[in-house]
């Protein structure tokens, strides 16, 4: 059985790893290709877009794919939408697996978010001193925010416009809760602004909000498409991969 893997994400290398050695299946894991220098997966690994979801079919085809596996991340949500598209046209199984969302615990003050329009809207009226952790998508949707000033945290540097007061934080996680708080304090940060990625690579900047008393604007996960089969780990994707097979 071969399985495309679509990846970018901690999960999808963890599920590559765990089907190494799995009698009957073969995987291709794929990345689109973004970040400069990309953890790749265990296996077999193509990077860059397929073209779209008929692109993608196409690929399917060609590569005698017999179930797809979309790992990539929560907010992904153009390849995920194309990706439920061509398993349906190619009549193959597919199976989302997406980390948990993260949930607010008691002593947080979270705003919630629909979008990253809906985030920049609010955090004005929040704080002057904003720590923006959203990855290196969507930093634009700040841009026209002159009179706050922005922490920007990305692994690679955000495309397209920025804020005008900002300082770019080039680094990639995990970060501990000392470190968050460190970096909350030294830069008199006063809102938080994530999306909800969920998982505990990230989750530190939450621990260190809640302490130090800071609100959290937190942007919601897109809508995934109608019907889709969702899992939250690898071991559960797993589980399917092997229903699958059998
Ligand atoms: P997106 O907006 O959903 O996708 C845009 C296009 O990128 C897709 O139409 C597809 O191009 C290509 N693409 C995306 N993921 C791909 C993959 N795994 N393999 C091959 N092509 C892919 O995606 P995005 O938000 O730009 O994210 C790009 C990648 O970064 C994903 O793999 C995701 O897991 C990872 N990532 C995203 C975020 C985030 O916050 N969005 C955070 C961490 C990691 P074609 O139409 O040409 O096929």
């Amino acid at each position: 059985m071969r399985i495309l893997v679509l990846g970018g994400t901690r999960e999808a290398r963890v599920l590559a790893e765990s089907l190494r050695n799995e009698p009957g299946i073969q995987v291709i894991s794929s990345l689109a290709g973004r970040v400069r220098e990309p953890v790749l997966p265990a296996g077999e690994v193509r990077i860059g877009g397929f073209g779209g979801a008929d692109g993608l079919q196409d690929w399917l085809s060609e590569n005698r794919i017999d179930a797809v596996v979309d790992a990539t991340h929560p907010f992904a949500a153009q390849i995920t939408r194309n990706a439920a598209q061509a398993a349906a046209a190619q009549r193959l199984p597919i199976l989302v697996l997406h980390r948990r969302p993260w949930q607010a615990a008691p002593g947080d003050h979270w705003i919630t978010a629909a979008t990253l329009a809906d985030a920049a809207h609010v955090v004005a009226g929040l704080g002057s001193r904003v720590f923006l952790t959203i990855g290196r998508q969507g930093v634009d949707a700040f841009a026209g925010l002159d009179d706050v000033w922005f922490l920007i945290r990305a692994i690679d540097p955000p495309t397209g416009a920025r804020p005008v007061n900002h300082e770019l934080l080039l680094a990639r996680g995990p970060f501990t809760v000392q470190q968050e708080r460190d970096l909350l304090r030294q830069r008199r940060i006063d809102v938080l602004v994530s999306k909800n990625s969920g998982g505990a690579l990230t989750e530190a900047k939450l621990v260190a909000a809640r302490e130090a008393g800071i609100p959290v604007v937190m942007i919601e996960r897109p809508p995934l498409p109608d019907g889709v089969e969702v899992v939250h780990t690898p071991a559960t994707a797993l589980e399917w991969l092997r229903a699958v097979r059998s």
